[in-house]
């Protein structure tokens, strides 16, 4: 499919607003700016994801990393790693598993956890919530309210639920009566199970639709957007550094590897959607002399606060029992979400997850060959655990002298998710599971990145403002996972595309006029 605005160089060297990164806040925000008729630049370093047959494979996207970033990061011990990210148009929203929940209501509150506090945001639920609602509406969200325990009175989901597949449904109906909560997953996916809608596959999460059936940022915003002859979309192109005026409170230019050439373009207006390590890199890498510590650094806290939130992928495998549901990715269970049966800390949430391939397990202990493994995944049932990590200032993105990122991270509030997953196996067992599985990436998983540039109404403590402007720099806004406070434990992804509508919103009244 052509994308319109697509063009193979920048048309002019000055535009009226530049966004850098095409995903889940990029992207959102062209679209929501697209009909003010101003000359906007979207700058992507990576390409478009092809259609193609190894969308599917199993084996290109987990063996061979077909679709990941070939980079390497170092950690806190200096040792290199592969990170679990994506660049191309979309971003990492073309992986993602488009469970697209809302923040619940409480989050944005001070709340205080098993290991430390989670702090309040500086906007309320009630700000966010008519933007929730658009970004439901644009992403095409299936849900179903009335089941959710967490959740609070709130509008119909613009989509019916997806509905559970046989196997799925035995399961809601035997959590129910342990007394549990099972809710629709609230999900976006383009006319699932009508002609040419998506198909409710084995190969959604992590995988890019082959089908373009996924709502993600690419055909929610970017393909739209750039249908507007006043927006268009540069690929392959890398924003190095920001540069500002003389007196530091302007950036005036992005410099950009393109092509092989290094180009200056111009805008009034710059917009970072780089990604919560990438904005904050971005930044760091913009140092001058008015800023030696990195662009609107004056908090010190470009880069910290660093979230991905504890995950834990489970199954339950019964060596008798066949999984024949092929999406089971539609269940989830909030019950110990504020707080545990032993505990008044909060705990986290468990998802249904998509379908584990042989391949994937494979990796962890190659030595298995692939079929025990493809027998063994044909009994499973697989899950996610995931818990809320706490923002602290040691967590952070920092930027090598070669310019190598690297990520310094030390996991917090690990009791929580222990007892969460402890949880979860006495549920899996109850439910008739011979045997329970728990795996974690632990630290390299970079798949909900936030909190390295947190929002907040006090220049020292904060780096952005409530509408994602920086505190130092009048024009320069990030509208990405950055300004997250505290991770909650839901995905990421709504807010994210919530927050850029607000703050298109606010960009289109005062800054586009
Ligand atoms: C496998 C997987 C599953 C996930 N599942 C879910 C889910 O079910 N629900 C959910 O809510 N979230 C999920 N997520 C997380 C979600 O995808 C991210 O939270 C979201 O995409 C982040 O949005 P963003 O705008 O911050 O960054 P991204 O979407 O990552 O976009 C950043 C963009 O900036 C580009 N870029 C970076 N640096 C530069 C530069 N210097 N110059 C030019 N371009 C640059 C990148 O190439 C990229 O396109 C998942 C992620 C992964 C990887």
């Amino acid at each position: 499919m052509p994308v319109s605005g697509k063009s193979r160089s920048p048309r002019f060297d000055r535009y009226d607003l530049i966004i850098i990164g095409s995903g889940a806040g990029g992207g959102t925000l062209a679209m929501a700016l697209a009909d003010t008729g101003a000359r906007i630049l979207i700058l992507e370093r990576g390409d478009f994801v092809p259609s193609e047959p190894e969308n599917w494979d199993p084996e290109q996207v987990w063996k061979f990393l077909r679709y990941r970033t070939t980079d390497r990061w170092l950690d806190e011990t200096g040792a290199a790693f592969q990170p679990y990210t994506h660049y191309n148009v979309g971003g990492n929203t073309k992986f993602w598993g488009s469970v697209l929940y809302r923040l619940r209501r409480d989050d944005f509150g001070e709340v205080q956890h098993a290991d430390g506090v989670s702090p309040a945001w500086p906007i309320s639920y009630d700000t966010l919530e008519p933007y929730y609602e658009r970004a439901e509406q644009m992403y095409q969200v299936h849900g179903e309210v009335g089941h959710d325990p967490t959740e609070g009175a709130r509008n119909p989901f613009p989509q019916a639920p997806i509905a559970h597949a046989a196997g799925m449904s035995a399961i809601v109906e035997r959590l129910r009566g342990m007394g549990l909560h099972p809710s629709p997953l609230p999900l976006g996916l383009i006319e699932p199970g009508s002609d040419g809608g998506c198909v409710l596959c084995n190969t959604c999460n992590s995988f890019p639709c082959r089908l373009g059936k996924k709502s993600d940022a690419e055909m929610c915003a970017v393909r739209p957007a750039t249908a507007f002859d006043n927006v268009e979309l540069l690929t392959k192109a890398y924003a190095r550094r920001l540069i500002t005026d003389a007196a530091g409170r302007k950036v005036e230019a992005v410099e950009v590897e393109h092509d092989g050439e290094v180009k200056t373009l111009h805008a009034p207006l710059i917009v970072s959607s780089c990604g919560a390590v990438h904005s904050a890199a971005l930044l760091l890498r913009s140092a001058t002399d008015v800023h030696p510590n990195g662009l609107a650094n004056s908090s010190d806290l470009v880069g910290r606060r660093y979230m991905a939130h504890l995950a834990t992928m489970m199954q339950g495998f019964h060596p008798l029992r066949m999984n024949h549901d092929l999406f089971q990715k539609t269940v989830a269970i909030n019950d110990f979400y504020f707080a545990g049966p032993d505990t008044p800390f909060p705990l986290g949430q468990i998802q249904s997850q998509g379908r584990t391939h042989g391949v994937m397990a494979q990796i962890v202990v190659p030595w298995i060959p692939l079929w025990a493994y493809q027998a063994w995944v044909a009994r499973g049932v697989d899950w996610l655990a995931m818990s809320e990590d706490l923002p602290s200032p040691d967590n952070r993105v920092t930027v090598e002298r070669d310019g190598r990122i690297r990520l310094t991270y030390a996991p917090n509030n690990e009791r929580a998710h222990r007892e969460l997953v402890r949880r979860f196996t006495r549920v899996l067992r109850d439910l008739g599971f011979w045997k329970v599985m728990a795996y974690s990436h632990r630290t390299r998983n970079t798949t909900h990145q936030c909190g390295t540039l947190v929002f907040g109404t006090d220049p020292k403590t904060s780096v952005l403002d409530p509408f994602c402007r920086t505190h130092d720099i009048d024009n320069l806004f990030v509208v990405d996972a950055s300004f997250f406070p505290s991770s909650a434990a839901v995905n990421p992804g709504l807010t994210i595309v919530a927050q850029a509508l607000r703050v298109a919103e606010h960009i289109r009244v005062n800054h586009l006029r």
